[in-house]
Order: C-alpha cells, then structure tokens, then sequence
C-alpha cells in the first residue's frame, strides 16, 4: 500500500506515506470516493507499520505468507527448525497469506475492506477453468510453558487432514480401470460458454462440468475413497519448536495441511503458539526480568546473594548501599532469539524489603542506628527538599 520495501526503516515508511497522503488527501480531491477510500488505505497501512511492535509480527510472519519462494525451514525459524517438513515452495499462498494477516491483526487493518487490493492477486481463481488448487491450511493451537517457549521443546500433535488417496494416487479411479475420453468435451477439459450479459455477447472457456477439467472419465471409482481421490487421516505430527517462540507466534509447516485438487500442492499447517506465564520471570522479547527482594542490611552492606535464571541459580555482587529499584543486568542471560540473533539479557530488579515484627531488640537496634545515621546518611531525602524549594 505505502509502496515499500519490507525491510523499510521507519523513516523511509514515514515519508512515504507522506507522499501518498498528501496526494490522497480530501482536501486536495474534493468529492473524488476513490481518492477518499485510499487515503482511508494508506493512513491504515501507515497506522500498523509505524508501530514497531505490529510491524515486528508482520515482519516474521507475514514473510512465510507472502513470499512465494519461502522455502519451510529457510528463513525465520532457522534451518534445523523443521526436520522432516521440508515441504516444497510455497506457490500461490495468498489464500494463506489473507488469513495469517486478518488473525495477526484482529481486523485491526481496517477488516476486510482493508484487504479489497489484494483481490487483484487473485485473479487466476476467478477464471472460468479450474486447474491445480492448493489444499486449505490447517490451524492448531499449542500451548507452551515459559520455559518450553524460552529453551524450544518438541511436541507431537494430533491433526485430521484430507490427503492424497493412496489407492489411486489421487485420481479417484480404481487402479487398473478403464479409463475413457470425455464425450462432452472431447478430452480437452473445458467447453466454450457464450453469455449474452447487458455489455454484449462474450465468449469463455470453462471447465468441463463432466468430467470437471481432466478431460477424461474412469469407468470405476476408486474402492477406497470412492473417487474423490482424497481421504481423511489421522497423522501424529512431531513438531520441533525453536527455542525463543513467543506468544502469538505461528509456526508454517509448510505443505503439511489439507491436499490439494487436481494435483495442487498440499496447504500448510499453522502452529498458533499460546505461551503461559511464568510466576517469576516475566518477557519482553528476548529479554527477561523479575524483581529480587534483599534484605535491608545486605543492601546496606552489600552482599553475594543467590539469584535465578532461566538455567538455574547464580551468585550476585549487591555492592554496598545498594538502592530499592536498582536494576542490575545479567548480560546474555535471557532468551535465545528465535532467529538465530544471539541472546537477550537479563534484567533483576532490587527490592528492599523493609523488616517487619521486629523483637525488641531489632527495635532497640534499629532505633540506636537511627540515631547513628546522620544527614550524609539521607542524600536523596536532602536532595528531595531542595527541589521541593525551587518548585
Ligand atoms: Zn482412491
Ligand atoms: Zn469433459
């Protein structure tokens, strides 16, 4: 729609959107609805691929949908991501591709108005001649713990999908069959169809309703699927999830939906990942963060206290009078990307806890420390009055 490329920095996308909607804009095409409904279009586009969070979603996922030479396992997920499911290319996706966009947005592209420019791609299934189609995708949901989802875990799942009739191959006739010309159409598959429409008298080609474009008739259906040439299975899919999925992100594995019609690739199978939350640590990317509470003296004095990660406990320096809200970074300890890009880090929060039922002699103490501890000893509270002076 801005007329960008994917990889567009924000600054190329921010003035090209500038251009389109000075162009389009109502003040400059007074009464013109088409100029009126692209300015709605490109202020749309420009609204989700100028917050950097969407645009992320539909960098990595729109990619696998759109690209027509997205091979499974060669891009995002990294190469080892999909052992066995090395499905072939992903011609003609655009069916999948609508889907993906209108689920990973939730309509938010302005619904399916938003999507009127992309009929034109799809032209091919208007035509009157149906030839190869690609099966339908197969969406599943798998719920993953934090740490599954952190560290990438494999998973089978049960999936029912239709799939080529190993009987016949696909072609719906019992093997070994006669197999006849078509009399309709002579064995070419369509037959010409004139229509008299308000605009005149056209001509077209159309799929042969007999034998539904093959050109030919089998003189027995096949015993197993009936001549349909597909049959329903149950298949157990092993999936290997890369280490560093997300919430809300789809795995393609691609070729493994429903099989196509008349020799069409099969669809893909989405993976929607659904990642629960961890009582403790908590994601923003790769990185990961929680709050650490430490006693009031180790504060004070500093410490060597014992902190989690994500692969167990480490050992930490609290220097000496450590403030509550100190953040302290442990570098590399988050999680791995999910492309390959390194490691996120780590990010724990001080919290000082303030003791609590103090036994008369921790009363006693605390009150003789009280007394010891002089101005220096309250920095920020001078500090605080002294901007409260000027204000
Ligand atoms: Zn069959
Ligand atoms: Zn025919």
């Amino acid at each position: 729609m801005l007329g960008v490329s994917r990889d567009a920095d924000q600054a190329a996308i921010k003035k090209a959107y500038r251009k389109l909607a000075l162009k389009y804009h109502p003040d400059k095409n007074p009464d013109d609805k088409e100029a009126e409904e692209k300015f709605k279009e490109v202020n749309e586009a420009y609204e989700v691929l100028s917050d950097e969070e969407k645009k992320k979603r539909y960098d990595q996922f729109g990619f696998a949908g759109v690209d027509p030479n997205y091979q499974a396992g060669a891009g995002g997920y990294g190469g080892s991501g999909f052992e066995g499911f090395t499905g072939g290319s992903y011609g003609g996706g655009l069916n999948g591709f609508e889907d993906i966009f209108s689920d990973l947005f939730g309509g938010g592209f302005g619904g399916s108005s938003g999507f009127g420019g992309f009929s034109g791609f799809d032209g091919g299934s208007q035509s009157t001649y149906h030839g190869p189609v690609q099966g339908s995708d197969i969406k599943v949901r798998l719920t993953l713990t934090f740490k599954e989802a952190c560290f990438g875990v494999e998973k089978t799942i049960k999936i029912k999908r239709t799939e080529e009739c190993s009987h016949c191959h696909g072609t719906g006739a019992e093997p070994g069959s006669k197999v006849e010309t078509c009399k309709t159409c002579g064995g070419r598959g369509t037959v010409r169809v004139e229509q008299n429409t308000p605009f005149g008298r056209f001509a077209s080609e159309e799929e042969c309703p007999d034998c539904h474009g093959t050109g030919e008739h089998h003189t027995e259906d096949c015993k197993v699927c009936g001549g349909s040439g597909t049959t329903t299975q149950e298949r157990r899919i092993k999936i290997k999830v890369p280490a560093g999925v997300n919430n809300e992100s789809i795995l393609p594995l691609r070729g493994q939906g429903n099989a196509g019609e008349n020799g069409g690739p099969a669809g893909d199978l989405l993976i929607y990942i659904r990642v629960q939350e961890d009582p403790v640590f908590k994601r923003d990317g790769d990185n990961i963060s929680y709050t650490l509470p430490i006693s009031f003296d180790q504060a004070a004095l500093g410490a060597s206290v014992t902190a989690p990660t994500l692969k167990g406990k480490v050992k930490m320096k609290i220097p000496a009078g450590t403030q509550n809200g100190k953040i302290f970074k442990l570098k590399g300890k988050g999680v791995q990307n999910v492309k390959g890009k390194g490691k996120g880090d780590m990010f724990v929060t001080i919290r000082v806890e303030v003791p609590k039922e103090l036994s008369p002699k921790a009363k006693q103490l605390i009150e003789e420390l009280g007394q010891e501890l002089g101005p220096e000893n309250h920095e920020e509270n001078e500090k605080f009055w002294d901007l409260v002076s000027k204000s």
